[in-house]
């Protein structure tokens, strides 16, 4: 099918659904500048093992090495700006034709877009936590104890260590988790954007709705269970599917 007739057929299916949930994932950030895990020569994969140095594994045992490495990764997210697609997530909400976003990504950039319900359901990168007492501490503060060379940086209360609020390989799923799990059970449409959909259990959410619209430039696992395939870039696919809707 051309992508003109994929577009019409998504838009159909959006306008005819009660409720749409919306699952995001690196692939939508791309376009802000910010690597994915997996896409072939630019993704993140091509360096370094995003699941051994982002996990809890590393953070715990090595963690001079998790913020020599990792840390940085997160770091360099936070500068970015939305793009168009989370943009137009943002006006798809306003209008009440979305319910939400379910996303899996820490950049910030649905919030800085103007989405206001979002499950981020691996944590985010404003706030970091120490390991041992549970305070909480703004991103900022991690940011600059680690600049001035206090690695891993501690906790002014304890001394214990102070992690980022995300969730690396190997933590548990936090509450939001739980929250998005019922969100896509009660709507009859889920739309993925940008998302390999291969991390666990994120990727149990696709399986759990009756209608399908995957939006990625690449195969997803769950190509087969959708209603609609868009291999295109997240804004492009996104403004044509808009663009039938609003008018
Ligand atoms: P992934 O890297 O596994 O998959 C991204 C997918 O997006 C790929 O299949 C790729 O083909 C597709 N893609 C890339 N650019 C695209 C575009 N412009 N339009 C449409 N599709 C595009 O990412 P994932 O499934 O989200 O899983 C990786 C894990 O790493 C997640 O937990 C994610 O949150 C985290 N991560 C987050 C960020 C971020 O916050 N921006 C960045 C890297 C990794």
């Amino acid at each position: 099918m051309r992508s003109e007739d994929l577009f019409k057929k998504a838009a159909s299916l959006i306008k005819a659904s009660k409720k749409v949930m919306v699952l995001t994932g690196a692939g939508i950030s791309t376009e802000s500048g910010i690597p994915d895990f997996r896409s072939p020569g630019t993704g993140l994969w091509e360096n370094m093992d995003p699941t051994e140095i982002l996990s809890t594994q590393v953070l715990f045992n090595y963690p001079e090495k998790f913020y020599k490495i990792g840390f940085k990764i997160l770091s360099s997210m936070r500068n970015a700006e939305p793009n168009e697609a989370h943009y137009i997530l943002s006006e798809m909400e306003k209008k009440g034709v979305i319910a939400g976003v379910i996303t899996q990504n820490i950049d910030n950039l649905h919030q800085k877009a103007g989405s206001k319900k979002i499950y981020e359901v691996h944590g985010n990168t404003r706030e970091g936590s120490c390991l041992r007492c549970g305070e909480k501490v703004s991103f900022e503060v991690l940011e600059r104890k680690v600049e001035k060379g206090e690695i891993p940086p501690r906790c002014d209360k304890c001394n214990g260590i102070l992690r980022p609020d995300v969730v690396l390989f190997g933590d548990p799923m936090p509450y939001a988790f739980d929250l998005a799990v019922k969100e896509v059970q009660e709507s009859d449409l889920l739309i993925v954007i940008g998302s390999s959909l291969v991390v666990a259990p994120v990727n149990f959410l696709p399986g759990m709705v009756d209608r399908l619209i995957i939006i990625n430039a690449t195969e997803t696992p769950y190509d087969y269970k959708a209603d609609v395939v868009i291999r295109e870039k997240a804004s492009y696919a996104l403004r044509n599917i808009w663009d039938l809707i609003k008018n």
